[in-house]
């Protein structure tokens, strides 16, 4: 395997993962705009991820899939994928010629998430990884614990008969947030567009969540006081909030862990809520996946690349377009004037 100004070529198969220019084949590790672009000719994905593949990709790109664990060859190069713990369908690309075996992370968490297969050890000769939060300043305190931080956030704004906004990205975020509050007496709970579409589409994946409903549907002058409502990081300062009246943001995101984050999101609180490996649990990944070598892609690529090294594996910093599905709100085509 080697990057190529295309992205990540397997030359014996002829194929790219999360290739950041329209190619004719591409294995995809997750639907996040910067890993799932437009215009390549065939796209190869997890079953899981077909319904949130088929949103963001549009209904004419020619999507195949796989089960997590079913092999396919490709010019004779054995390919399959493993759940990836990310977001729904998010999965990690084995390949593997005459006995040598890569593995290309996407992105993963360790955590349980219960809207998303759980990710999985694959042992491997060569493992590319990301390093999103490949620093030991990244350490995500137990999920329990901010989800009872968001109860009682939305609580006292519900008392003091505000709406609490919570900005997530609206693909695995937003989701994994309703999802932590489904055993709550939260609600009414109300989407922005961009989020409910996708929403259907994990109700729709047999992901459990709780009722919502598609704010720009209700009628004007409605009431939204005591309400939650789940909106992507773009419609923050829109005037889509004008409906919401009194309301209280805040944001969810592993970023907000870092001092000044909140402040600069203009938010009232910062949830510190991630889909992506916390420095110990990266490296402990690493270490589990028995890899000689170490590709470490998009991210603190620095710190982690030295720190292998210094234990004796082999790793490589490999820049990569991989970049800001946790800083920019990918988006689908329309969505933001599609409220
Ligand atoms: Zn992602
Ligand atoms: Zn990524």
């Amino acid at each position: 395997m080697r990057i190529t100004d295309r992205g990540l070529y397997c030359e014996a198969g002829d194929f790219y993962i999360d290739p950041w220019q329209p190619v004719d084949r591409a294995v995809i590790t997750h639907a996040h705009g910067d890993h799932a672009r437009w215009g390549s000719r065939h796209y190869l994905a997890s079953r899981e991820s077909r319904l949130v593949l088929r949103t963001r990709l549009g209904e004419d790109a020619s999507i195949e899939s796989l089960e997590y664990g079913e092999a396919a060859l490709l010019n004779g190069v054995r390919v399959s994928l493993h759940p990836a713990g990310h977001i729904l369908g998010s999965a990690q690309i084995r390949v593997e010629l005459g006995g040598e075996v890569w593995v290309a992370s996407g992105d993963y968490k360790t955590d349980s998430d219960p809207t998303c297969s759980p990710f999985e050890i694959v042992r491997c000769h060569t493992f590319v990884t990301e390093s999103t939060f490949g620093l030991p300043i990244y350490r995500w305190r137990p999920q329990h614990d901010v989800f009872a931080e968001i109860r009682e956030w939305w609580s006292a704004n519900a008392e003091a008969g505000r709406a609490s906004i919570i900005y997530a990205y609206a693909l695995g975020k937003a989701q994994r947030v309703l999802a932590g509050l489904c055993d709550a007496a939260i609600g009414p709970i109300y989407t922005h567009g961009a989020v409910e579409r996708l929403t259907r589409d994990y109700r729709e994946a047999g992901i459990a969540l709780p009722l919502t409903q598609h704010a720009s549907e209700m009628p004007r002058g409605h009431d939204f006081g005591g309400s939650l409502v789940i909106a992507p990081p773009s419609a923050a300062g829109s005037t889509w909030l004008r409906r919401f009246g009194a309301a209280s943001p805040a944001f969810a995101s592993g970023w907000m862990q870092i001092r000044g984050a909140r402040r600069r999101r203009g938010v009232d609180r910062g949830f510190v809520l991630s889909d992506h490996v916390d420095w110990p649990a990266l490296l402990a990944t690493i270490e589990a996946t028995g890899a000689e070598h170490v590709w470490v892609t998009h991210g603190f690529r620095e710190p982690v690349v030295r720190w292998l090294l210094e234990r004796g594996i082999d790793a490589l910093s490999v820049a990569s377009h991989w970049e800001g599905d946790d800083e920019i709100e990918s988006t689908v085509a329309g969505e933001e004037v599609v409220a």
